[in-house]
């Protein structure tokens, strides 16, 4: 049986920045395998998400986790050029926008507070500097916002997960497409893994980066991990308004826009009794028609005309307890190691996490972020750690 010191499973954003950082710490110079079961990417969230990052969180890990985030970005084309060759990730950081309602305003500046202690560069501003600002924007409804300065924008999801993948390899890590069908565990060890086609693979310790395929690996060890896909429609529309200087726009009703190419990316979350746990591609139309057209064109100058170019869907993989990821050993088995349940915003923490797991493989602590309150341990106990800015 081959064997390898590390093997993770799943080759997509989070598999490919973990193998990146450990192939990039001196201390590691084991052997270390990717198993990725389709080598096209076409389905993983990663290449289908909207690809943005935000410092915008209410939960102080997340707000780290992105600053990371961003700084990562910026170094990319240095730091993951392969022969010469330096990535080019198209990243902007055109700003998120979060507006809020009377209702919404206090938890708007409790938010503030805490992203600015952490050091985003975050502005409150009211509707009529906000109007001042942005004129295409309607505000009348509206109590307060906060806008990102620095560090927040949009990138190629798909060019990143291929800047970490072309990385890794250059520096050893063996890619591989195969599909994990279980995880072979003995007591409070996993020894390896089954494959597809029959074969056996040994491993020192494994990293579960399987997205919304998460659940069934943990599965087959007995654990039971509460992660399950939640379809995401995204519609990329056009129209002849103009909107100079648009951030990503997170509406009160949920509703988000950004610009894309000639025109604009937008989404909702369906209403959570309208959220079951699926896995098909079919695009949710009536979203549009019923939720994101009346909220964007009651809200910019101009888009009551609005028209969908082309939309997709892809999938979250939501941890129903709190929105947060689970990263980290479950107690009853010491070398798995999970990263999963990112819950909508994993591309940008993509980066930490895959620092935060080579730090597990090596030293079996955090060393640089403290990540354990995302651990097992409040899953187990039923200590929901909620994120407040699910978008
Ligand atoms: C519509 C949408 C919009 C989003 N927008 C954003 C955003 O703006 N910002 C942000 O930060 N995040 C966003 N996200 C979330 C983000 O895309 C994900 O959190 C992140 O990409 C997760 O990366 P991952 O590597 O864990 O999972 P994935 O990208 O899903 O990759 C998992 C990989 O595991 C492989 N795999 C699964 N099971 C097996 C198996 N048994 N054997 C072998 N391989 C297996 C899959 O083929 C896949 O390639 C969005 C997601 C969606 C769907």
């Amino acid at each position: 049986m081959e064997h390898y010191e590390v093997v993770i499973v799943g080759g997509a954003a989070v598999g490919s920045a973990a193998a990146y950082f450990l192939a990039s710490t001196p201390a590691f110079d084991g052997t270390l395998l990717v198993l990725e079961q389709d080598a096209s990417y076409q389905r993983c969230a990663t290449t289908l998400s909207v690809a943005s990052v935000r410092h915008q969180f209410s939960t102080p890990e997340n707000i780290r986790m992105s600053l990371f985030g961003s700084d990562f970005i910026r170094q990319v084309p240095t730091q993951l050029a392969v022969e010469g060759e330096a990535p080019d990730l198209a990243w902007h950081e055109g700003g998120y926008l979060f507006l809020a309602s009377a209702a919404g305003l206090g938890t708007l500046c409790a938010n503030h507070r805490t992203q600015r202690e952490l050091g985003a560069e975050v502005q409150l501003l009211d509707p009529e500097a906000l109007h001042a600002r942005l004129a295409w924007l309607r505000v009348d409804d509206l109590a307060g916002a906060s806008l990102g300065h620095r560090g927040e924008g949009w990138l190629d999801a798909y060019a990143l997960m291929m800047a970490l993948r072309r990385k890794a390899i250059s520096l050893g890590a063996r890619y591989q497409q195969a599909r994990v069908m279980q995880l072979l565990r003995s007591g409070s060890r996993l020894q390896g893994l089954l494959l597809a086609d029959g074969t056996r693979i040994g491993c020192g310790v494994l990293i579960n980066a399987a997205g919304t395929g998460a659940a069934a690996l943990a599965r087959s060890a007995g654990i039971d991990l509460p992660v399950q896909p939640r379809k995401r429609c995204v519609f990329h529309v056009h129209s002849p308004a103009r909107t100079p200087g648009c951030p990503l726009v997170i509406d009160p009703s949920g509703v988000y826009f950004r610009p894309e190419g000639e025109g604009w990316l937008c989404g909702v979350a369906p209403s959570e009794n309208e959220d079951p746990a699926c896995e098909d591609f079919e695009v949710q139309h009536a979203l549009f028609d019923d939720v994101i057209w009346p909220a964007l064109a009651a809200r910019v100058e101009g888009f009551e005309a609005l028209r969908v170019k082309r939309a997709w869907a892809g999938h979250y993989d939501v941890n129903v307890l709190d929105h947060n990821m689970i990263l980290g050993a479950h107690p009853q088995i010491d070398n798995l190691l999970f990263a999963n349940g990112f819950s909508g915003h994993g591309l940008q923490h993509a980066p930490a996490v895959g620092r935060g797991l080579s730090e597990l493989v090596l030293h079996r602590q955090f060393r640089t972020l403290d990540l354990s309150r995302l651990g097992w341990a409040r899953v187990l106990e039923n200590r929901p750690l909620f994120e407040l800015n699910v978008v």
